[in-house]
């Protein structure tokens, strides 16, 4: 089977690690789409990392949005090097740029426990945990509003604005829903704190509620985030799709990943699902120095991001619904039988276990 037409991607390994996985990310990117027939072209991009801050005084070129203007993705490996750049600068002069002038307002974390990783949760069996965290990553209590009154004395006063709009929580919850809807059990869950926080969560409860109207087969289910959090722990094998504001997605979707096993499976995709602007996929792990250079590093998670890209852009459909499944069955076999990372309690290097899986795509 054959798709219509040829997909650009953007390669940015950025620094540490990011430069080992991304090679064995675009192996098996191009093994699955040469066996599913799916046309892509790879660029790769040499900046938004800390060599080239060092070099320029900033992570990107000037011109960086229009060497990506024709892209339909990027992928991504991780940036920051804290021993020569601070990391709130090469992520605000990088990642964060792409998210927020790409309006990748979805982030969309897939929690999976696989055969062959020991489970931090006891009793746990692959199947128990298998659900999807989409995180608002946008707006809400991630902004600079606000202020400081009486500084430095005793009667300081903080002040720390979130700010929600329709059409932000909407789109969010409309994707959150889709995405629901189209999984087998059609459940989901919105986190909320509308016991709390009086104004902006039974707001963002009565949005879940009016965007729902349009999928009577979704179960949805609203938690606070308190006991949300002690439920990813306590019975796991409640969720499929959860959807939560900025703040509340970021920490579930730390912890979601934490209870299966280890940082360096777990993938992540910042969305525009208007397709407006290319999409990012990036391992959900950072630069990690303290193993850069060793060719240790996991290469599941970026592997598992390159996957969520093809399914991405071809919107779930025929070959690259097949080719992200392959990748994920070809991922499953080798965490199993191996060669495995040291993470995993192997001894293969990155480039051994990203060639396993590679040469396992059929
Ligand atoms: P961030 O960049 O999000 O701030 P961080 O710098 O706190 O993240 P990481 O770079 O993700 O953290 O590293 C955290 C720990 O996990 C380190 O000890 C690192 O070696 C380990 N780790 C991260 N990614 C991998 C991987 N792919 N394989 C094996 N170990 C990993
Ligand atoms: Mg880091």
């Amino acid at each position: 089977m054959s798709t219509q037409r040829r997909f650009r991607i953007a390669a940015i390994p950025g620094d540490g690690i990011g430069k080992e996985v991304m090679p064995e990310g675009l192996r098996v990117l191009q093994a699955a789409a040469q066996r599913f027939g799916i046309g892509l072209d790879v660029v790769h991009m040499d900046w938004a990392h800390c060599d080239y801050y060092l070099q320029h005084g900033k992570m990107m070129p000037d011109d960086w949005k229009a060497r990506l203007a024709d892209v339909d993705a990027i992928l991504f490996g991780a940036v920051g090097w804290p021993a020569a750049v601070p990391d709130h600068v090469s992520l605000w002069g990088s990642l964060l740029k792409f998210r927020r002038e790409f309006d990748q307002y979805v982030n969309l974390r897939p929690v999976r426990l696989f055969e062959g990783v020991p489970c931090p949760l006891a009793g746990r069996r692959p199947g128990d945990i298998d659900y999807l965290v989409v995180r608002e990553n946008t707006e809400g209590e991630y902004t600079a509003l606000g202020g400081i009154m009486f500084e430095g004395t005793e009667r300081e006063i903080v002040i720390q604005e979130s700010v929600y709009s329709r059409v932000g929580a909407d789109r969010v919850l409309r994707y959150a829903y889709e995405l629901a809807n189209q999984r087998e059990r059609k459940r989901l869950t919105v986190a909320t704190k509308s016991n709390g926080i009086a104004i902006s969560m039974p707001w963002w409860d009565k949005r879940a509620d009016a965007i729902g109207e349009g999928y009577p087969e979704v179960a949805v289910d609203k938690q606070h985030i308190d006991i949300l959090s002690a439920r990813f722990v306590l019975q796991p094998d409640r969720f499929d799709v959860v959807v939560a504001s900025n703040l509340f997605g970021d920490i579930l979707s730390d912890l979601g990943p934490a209870t299966t096993g280890t940082i360096g499976l777990a993938p992540s995709a910042n969305l525009n699902p208007d397709r407006r602007f290319p999409s990012l996929f990036e391992p959900v792990h950072g630069s990690a120095p303290d193993i850069y250079g060793q060719n240790i590093a996991n290469p599941v998670a970026m592997i598992w991001s390159a996957a969520l890209m093809l399914d991405f852009l071809t919107e779930g459909q025929g070959a690259g619904r097949q080719a992200h499944d392959a990748i994920l069955a070809a991922i499953e076999a080798v965490i199993a039988e191996g060669p495995r990372t040291r993470d995993l309690g192997g001894t293969a290097s990155t480039s051994e276990m990203g060639k396993a899986i590679a040469d396992r795509i059929v």
